[in-house]
């Protein structure tokens, strides 16, 4: 698997509880949101009213999750976690719904892949706690309407883009993670490496976090393989040229890109004469999902100054020919 995909996968469930934050004071970087986030709990703890509904979104692997369990844990009460795509049916919904305690939190992750008829259902849910159903079929068929509980639903995307309209009015609080700074991943690498009792060296940390592509996930996930080289081949601390030789092996370069960044820009730059060029094309180019080059590749790149999104396509940038030593053509784009 992709070290540096942001993506979760089977080993990051255990590893991802043991590294994450449980407390908003311990939850690094994302200054504003948590400054917001922080100030709403308050208010609504001291009316004993649920917190309004709080939409994060973000690319994969910046915290979304962890934030949602922090909000229950801040708010003092449970959180029950599911996802768009496990909730098949209105009454797969209606199940969860019925079950929450007062203030508790829904999370739904990957909230913009729920399906309409179940979409349906959260509506007078989130604004008037009602659940609307219709029992039976045919002619015997009758709506009926139950209370809930006033809960929390914080919902979790990577393309706010992609939800309804009527879904993303009906939440109070809309928040948009962003990219960790270098400073924040060292710090976040230099508590990971506390808890599993792995000694990291500050010039150590500084250098995972260049290469971390400003997600958390991928540096804890990086953290881990780097751990192994430590413990295997030096003393048992990371320094810098643990680093530097554990990524190596990994094949990922001193930006943080791994072969797939790399194919992604070499194409438009050598295939495409730097672009601009169609997303399916690249995507049938390099033969990879367009979904996942513009929710996973992408946005690191973009916000680096990398690539570049016009109407007309995707347009490699003079910093991407300077990376891969290029000549670039007159007139790149900065
Ligand atoms: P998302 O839901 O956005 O994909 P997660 O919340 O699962 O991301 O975060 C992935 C991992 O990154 C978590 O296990 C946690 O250890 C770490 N992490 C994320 N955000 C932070 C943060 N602000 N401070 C410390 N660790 C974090």
């Amino acid at each position: 698997s992709r070290a540096i995909n942001p993506h979760k996968n089977e080993d990051d469930f255990t590893y991802d509880a043991t590294l994450r934050p449980r407390a908003l004071e311990e939850y690094i970087g994302q200054e504003k949101i948590k400054g917001n986030l922080g100030l709403f709990i308050d208010a609504a703890k001291g009316r004993g009213e649920s917190l309004d509904h709080v939409l994060l979104y973000g690319p994969p692997g910046l915290g979304k999750t962890t934030l949602a369990n922090i909000i229950a844990c801040e708010m003092g009460v449970s959180i029950k976690s599911t996802s768009g795509p496990v909730i098949e049916r209105p009454g797969d919904l209606a199940a969860i719904l019925t079950n929450l305690e007062p203030h508790d939190v829904l999370f739904i992750d990957e909230i913009h892949r729920l399906s309409h008829v179940v979409e349906e259902i959260l509506y007078p849910a989130m604004e008037d706690f009602q659940l609307d159903i219709i029992i039976g079929q045919g002619p015997s068929a009758r709506s009926i309407k139950l209370d809930l509980p006033h809960f929390t639903l914080v919902g979790a995307t990577t393309r706010a883009g992609l939800l309804s309209s009527p879904l993303r009015d009906r939440f109070g609080v809309i928040s948009r993670l962003e990219f960790y700074t270098c400073e924040e991943l060292a710090t976040i690498i230099t508590r990971s490496s506390r808890i599993l009792g792995i000694g990291i060296e500050p010039q150590g940390a500084e250098e995972l976090a260049r290469r971390s592509r400003g997600t958390p996930r991928i540096a804890n996930r990086l953290l881990r393989r780097v751990r192994d080289f430590a413990q295997v081949r030096a003393e048992g601390v990371i320094t810098r040229s643990v680093v530097q030789n554990t990524l190596k092996l990994l094949e990922i370069d001193e930006m943080g890109f791994d072969h797939m960044d790399c194919r992604i820009l070499l194409t438009i730059i050598d295939k495409f004469g730097g672009g601009p060029v169609g997303l399916d094309t690249i995507a049938a180019a390099i033969s990879e999902e367009s979904d996942t080059i513009e929710d996973v590749y992408e946005p690191y790149l973009i916000q680096n100054g990398f690539l570049n999104r016009t109407p007309r396509g995707r347009v490699a940038t003079l910093a991407a020919y300077q990376h891969f030593g290029r000549i670039a053509p007159q007139g790149a784009q900065a």
